[in-house]
């Protein structure tokens, strides 16, 4: 039997037995008396008065577990308070309050991984986003808040549509949710907008309900997209370049072979030009190369601190036979403080060069070209001006471009490659440089190269 059955009953029958007894004496001793009746009630009243009070005792106990049991399936788990009652009611007390022990433990747990998720969610580069079976939104990270340009109050359970209007997205987002399979698009969110997204959509399913919503990865691809475009520019670039020479050197051949071989002094003149074209394209190719090591970061920038006069000779010497032929002054100016010089000297020497020749191949015979080192706030600059033809101020921001020339023309009469300042731009860039162009069209130009001293 249960205790509290048999507590209540032993309680009862101790009641009925006691009352019993005090209702006997009172027969015995009391019947004749005029309060014999009055005290019989009052005995018979007192024991219910006992029963009642035990009973409300208990009944209030179950009452107040009953409280707490609503208490925690409404998700407030406090902890209970102990009944040290031996009976039925001090064990239920007891498990509910092992139970709430064990829903805290368990609710904790949850909140933890919870937070690990969103705090997961927070940190990705792409935007995510979840829809429940009926198309609801009913997840969002903050990166696709940002990429949809909403907030979580606006967008919160509201269908794809209502959210973003672009009904290629939404039919793909209705494939996910009656297809297993992963769907994937590349899109613009908005059709006057310049970046590209990848968007990946993958069902949520159960073994239960099958299919019951969708996760919606969006991942920006603008800058792939940009480089892809890039890759392909460059490389239909690089095939015109290479194209150039080559086509001018075997229409001069075929016109040797064609019989202009007899003409002694035309043959001549042919085979200088095919000799300038073969340059030419060596020329390209070394730089193209060149570049290429530096872009890919292959090419190791071991830095250390060379003298400045002996470097500047060195490059001069280079140059000065180009200068010479076109009577082209170089004027050199060191700064006292400027000594030396911390960089790597090879990749510098490539700078000037690259610099100094351009100078003198944009100037007109007899002109100076202007070499000058000196003490920058943050290291030291190098400067190359000219007096040369200029460039128009609409090409100077792309003046620094793979293959980019103000003439195209004038460039390849004077042998260029066109990629001449993209490795100076590239030199610099790896010495965590600056370089700054000003120039008047018919006036000249000046470059200056600014270099850290760390
Ligand atoms: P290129 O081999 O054609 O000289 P660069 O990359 O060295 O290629 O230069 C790109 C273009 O910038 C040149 O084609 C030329 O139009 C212009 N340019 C560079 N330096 C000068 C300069 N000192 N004066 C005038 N134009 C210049």
């Amino acid at each position: 039997m249960r205790k509290i059955t048999t507590r209540a009953a032993l309680i009862y029958t101790i009641l009925t037995s006691l009352t019993f007894l005090v209702l006997y004496e009172l027969t015995v001793r009391f019947s004749q008396k005029w309060y014999y009746w009055p005290a019989c009630l009052g005995v018979y009243f007192l024991s219910a008065l006992v029963f009642i009070f035990w009973i409300d005792y208990q009944t209030k106990l179950i009452v107040k577990l009953s409280e707490m049991a609503k208490t925690f399936s409404e998700g407030r788990i406090t902890p209970i308070p102990f009944l040290a009652n031996d009976d039925e009611i001090g064990e239920l007390s007891e498990s509910m309050q092992i139970m709430a022990e064990n829903l805290n433990k368990n609710l904790q747990e949850t909140l933890e991984e919870r937070d690990r998720i969103e705090t997961i969610l927070a940190s990705m580069a792409e935007g995510v986003l979840a829809f429940d079976g009926a198309g609801k939104l009913i997840l969002m990270n903050k990166t696709a808040a940002e990429m949809l340009k909403v907030t979580w109050e606006e967008v919160a359970n509201r269908y794809f549509l209502e959210i973003l209007r672009n009904h290629n997205l939404s039919d793909l987002l209705k494939a996910g949710l009656t297809d297993t399979k992963r769907q994937v698009m590349e899109v613009k969110l908005a059709p006057t907008s310049p970046e590209f997204y990848r968007v990946y959509i993958t069902p949520i399913i159960s073994k239960e309900s099958g299919i019951h919503g969708v996760v919606m990865v969006l991942r920006n691809i603008t800058k792939m997209r940009l480089l892809e475009q890039m890759r392909s520019e460059f490389v239909s670039n690089v095939s015109h370049e290479l194209r150039t020479p080559l086509t001018s050197i075997k229409g001069y051949v075929e016109t040797l072979l064609d019989g202009a071989l007899e003409n002694e002094e035309l043959s001549l003149k042919f085979l200088k030009i095919i000799n300038n074209e073969a340059d030419r394209l060596n020329r390209l190719i070394s730089d193209l190369l060149y570049l290429s090591s530096l872009e890919t970061g292959r090419m190791e920038v071991a830095k250390k601190t060379f003298a400045t006069p002996q470097f500047i000779e060195k490059v001069v010497n280079i140059i000065q036979p180009v200068a010479e032929k076109k009577n082209v002054v170089i004027e050199t100016y060191i700064h006292s403080q400027t000594k030396e010089i911390y960089g790597n000297q090879g990749m510098l020497e490539q700078v000037l060069i690259n610099l100094l020749d351009n100078a003198v191949k944009y100037s007109p015979a007899r002109e100076k070209v202007k070499l000058e080192i000196g003490v920058h706030e943050q290291g030291v600059y190098l400067k190359v001006s000219d007096n040369g033809i200029g460039i128009p101020a609409e090409s100077l921001p792309r003046l620094f471009e793979r293959f980019y020339r103000v003439d195209k023309a004038r460039s390849r009469q004077v042998g260029g490659t066109g990629l001449g300042l993209s490795i100076v731009k590239h030199i610099v860039e790896r010495h965590r440089g600056q370089i700054q162009v000003e120039s008047e069209e018919q006036e000249g130009t000046t470059f200056t190269v600014i270099l850290p001293n760390v």
